[in-house]
């Protein structure tokens, strides 16, 4: 078959595909806005605020300009700063950490649980101190993390819960969606999520009243009415042309989510007995499969032999929190997070998005299957020849 040589096109998402399902009711929405003109909190921002809400069935949704302000302003309402401690997975991505110490506090790291990768519940009292303030737990690659053990250990030490649910719009946590379960919960709609604007955006979503008004006005220069300023605010909104294309996509995500989820169980027929691990679902978790990310040895051989043959994969995250030149002052050293670093060296995030077609899973699940890593290297034949 010389068909096998033949280069194939596998991207690693496809936001052009999703948008050629969707050009009428996005160009229709961009194009009330401009008519509207309300650019800054416009109608089309209190809508999605609340079908976002709906959605996630909390109380309140308020509209940032991206997921890290939302996290960033959670901890603030929160009144979380210098001298505090919070707590969060060692495998997440840069900017769940970013936004502790963007308000002063000081991140404290935990390692991941081996099977979901989501913050090991049995080590976050281990790492309680009488500094800190509140848990960060990562719905990391759209699976729920463990919240009820979390909440449990909240609410014995009187700590408030952020979710980072910036992967996992729609996720459900026993039956209940993610982002309702928490304090307060952070959503970005970074274009690649499963929830994606059309440039920059994030959502803060609480049940508690006084927690979305202080975020209210502290996203929009601190004002509690025009020109009469209460805190000490930023320019954070959620911008309205962004929140129409929002509203225009909202209406698609359960059908989304579960096309994500049919291409995740392909995934996992396909590569079952294989090299390639996935981790497994728990059974508290509906997931919505952000990511597909599977666990092998000699990563970054398949890595480049599937680029090679024009399949793209992604490394969500090759260089753990701790490891990470920025956070050197924390005084973490390799070796704190075992699993976390393990896993940092073997995770591999396979093509996943809504249109993907089965047949490019199924090709995708057979190049990996036809991957063999060369054998290591004689150590004596190599000695020899370079004394030769
Ligand atoms: C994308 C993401 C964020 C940040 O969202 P932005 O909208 O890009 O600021 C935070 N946490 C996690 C886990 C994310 O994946």
């Amino acid at each position: 078959m010389t068909l096998i040589s033949t280069a194939l096109n596998i991207p690693f998402v496809d936001l052009a595909a999703q948008h050629q399902t969707i050009k009428q009711e996005i160009e229709q929405a961009i194009s009330r806005v401009l008519h509207n003109t309300d650019f800054i909190l416009g109608q089309d921002v209190t809508l999605f605020e609340q079908e976002f809400a709906l959605f996630c069935e909390a109380n309140h949704a308020v509209g940032v300009d991206s997921g890290t302000s939302a996290l960033e302003l959670a901890l603030r309402a929160y009144d979380i700063g210098p001298g505090d401690e919070v707590i969060t997975a060692a495998n997440t991505f840069i900017a769940t950490v970013l936004a502790i110490t963007s308000v002063g506090a000081t991140p404290v790291l935990v390692d991941i649980d081996p099977e979901t990768y989501g913050v090991d519940p049995a080590l976050i009292e281990a790492a309680i101190t009488r500094q800190t303030k509140a848990i960060i737990p990562v719905h990391l690659y759209g699976h729920p993390a463990d919240m009820d053990p979390i909440l449990d250990i909240a609410m014995r030490h009187g700590l408030i819960v952020i979710e980072d649910a910036s992967q996992a719009h729609g996720a459900r946590y026993k039956g209940q969606r993610v982002g309702s379960l928490g304090h307060a919960a952070a959503f970005s709609f970074y274009p690649a999520k499963n929830l994606g604007a059309y440039g920059d955006g994030g959502m803060l979503v609480t049940n508690d009243p006084q927690i979305a008004e202080a975020v209210r006005m502290m996203r929009n220069y601190g004002q509690s009415q025009k020109y009469y300023h209460v805190v000490e605010g930023y320019n954070r909104r959620l911008d309205t042309l962004q929140a129409a294309v929002l509203r225009a996509k909202l209406p698609y995500m359960n059908r989304w989510n579960q096309a994500r989820r049919q291409r995740a169980q392909l995934y996992d027929r396909m590569l079952a007995g294989s090299r390639a691990i996935h981790l497994t679902e728990a059974g508290y978790a509906e997931a919505v499969c952000h990511l597909y990310v599977v666990r092998v040895e000699h990563r970054d051989a398949l890595q480049a032999f599937l680029g090679e043959k024009g399949i793209a994969t992604g490394i969500h995250y090759p260089t753990p929190i701790h490891l990470q030149p920025v956070y050197q002052h924390l005084g973490y050293v390799s070796g704190d997070f075992p699993i976390t670093e393990q896993y940092a060296k073997q995770i591999l995030s396979l093509p996943m998005y809504p249109e993907l077609s089965l047949s490019a899973i199924e090709v995708v699940a057979q190049t990996i299957k036809s991957f063999t890593p060369l054998p290591p290297t004689n150590p004596i034949a190599t000695r020899s020849k370079s004394l030769g």
